[in-house]
C-alpha cells in the first residue's frame, strides 16, 4: 500500500534505517524531524507517524497524533512502566503499533518464551540476558522488558519478582525471582537470551540482530498495516497474524 510516513527520530539509528529503506517497499517519507522540528506542522500531509526518538516524546506525540486522527507506529523505548500505562490509553484513540521489538524473529522468540516458561514451570529458573551497543540509554531493553512481562504472566508473578542484576551476599535464588542482565558495549545491534535452568539442564532461547534493517522494515509493514485499523493498541504480533 502507497502511504505517506511522518519519520520523528529522523537523524538517529533507527530513523536513518527506516528512511533507506521506505524507498524499497514504496513507501514515502512525507517528513523528516528530529528533536527541535514542529511536529504538528508536517502531521496534516502524513497517513501515520513512525516514532524511534525519546521516551519523552512520546506524551507530545500521541496527544497531536489523537487530535488529528493519525495512526502512529511507537518503537521508542525507554519508558516507566506507569508512563506506559498512560500513554498506552491515549495511544488506544487512534490506530496504534507499539511495539518494543519490530523484528519477525523476535516476535517468535516471545512466542517462543510464553511456550517454554508455560511448560517448564517453576523449577526452571528464568534468567534474561541483553546486550546492546555502548549507546543505548535505556536499560533493560524494551524488548527484554516484553519477554520479562510474558515470563511474569505465565508464573503469575508481580515486576516485584525482577532482580536487576545480583551484587554482595543476596542469598540463595528463590524460586519466584526472574534475573535480568543488561550488558553493553561496541556495536551489538541487539541479543536477547532467555535462560531456564534446572537441576540437571539448561535450555536456552537466543535471538542475535545483526543488521537494524529488520527493525526498519518491520516498523514499515507495521506502517502500512495499520493505516484503516480501527483505533485500538496493536502489537507486531497482530501486524504478523501469529495471535
Ligand atoms: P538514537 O539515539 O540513534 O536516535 C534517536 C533520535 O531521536 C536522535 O536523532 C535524537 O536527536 C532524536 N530525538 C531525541 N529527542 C527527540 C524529540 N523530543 N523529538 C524528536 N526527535 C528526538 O537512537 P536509536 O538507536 O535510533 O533508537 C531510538 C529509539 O528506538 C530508542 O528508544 C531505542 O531503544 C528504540 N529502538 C526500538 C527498536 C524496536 O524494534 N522497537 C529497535 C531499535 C531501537
Amino acid at each position: 500500500m502507497a502511504i505517506n510516513v511522518l519519520l520523528n527520530g529522523a537523524k538517529g539509528r533507527m530513523g536513518q534505517a527506516i528512511a533507506a529503506a521506505a524507498p524499497l517497499l514504496g513507501i514515502t517519507i512525507s517528513a523528516a524531524i528530529d528533536a527541535g522540528d514542529d511536529l504538528a506542522t508536517h502531521l496534516d500531509t502524513c497517513d501515520v507517524v513512525i516514532d524511534f526518538s525519546s521516551h519523552r516524546a512520546t506524551r507530545n506525540l500521541l496527544e497531536l497524533a489523537v487530535a488529528r486522527h493519525k495512526a502512529v507506529v511507537i518503537g521508542t523505548t525507554g519508558h516507566s512502566a506507569e508512563e506506559k500505562t498512560k500513554l498506552l490509553e491515549l495511544a488506544a484513540n487512534v490506530p496504534c503499533v507499539w511495539a518494543g521489538n519490530f523484528s519477525v524473529g523476535v516476535n517468535l522468540l516471545f512466542a517462543l518464551t510464553r511456550r517454554a516458561a508455560s511448560v517448564l514451570g517453576a523449577d526452571y529458573d528464568a534468567e534474561v540476558i541483553e546486550m546492546h551497543h555502548r549507546f543505548k540509554k535505556d536499560a533493560p531493553s524494551g524488548t527484554a522488558a516484553r519477554l520479562l512481562e510474558i515470563i511474569l504472566e505465565e508464573r503469575k508473578l508481580t515486576s516485584s519478582a525482577l532482580r536487576h542484576g545480583r551484587e554482595g551476599i543476596v542469598g540463595e535464588r528463590t524460586s519466584t525471582e526472574v534475573g535480568i542482565h543488561a550488558l553493553r558495549g561496541g556495536d551489538v545491534v541487539g541479543d536477547h537470551t532467555v535462560m531456564f535452568a534446572a537441576l540437571g539442564e539448561r535450555i536456552e532461547l537466543t535471538h542475535r540482530a545483526s543488521d537494524r534493517g529488520i527493525f526498519a522494515s518491520g516498523a514499515l509493514r507495521a506502517a502500512q498495516w495499520v493505516v484503516g485499523q480501527t483505533p485500538g493498541v496493536y502489537d507486531m504480533q497482530d501486524v504478523l497474524g501469529l495471535k
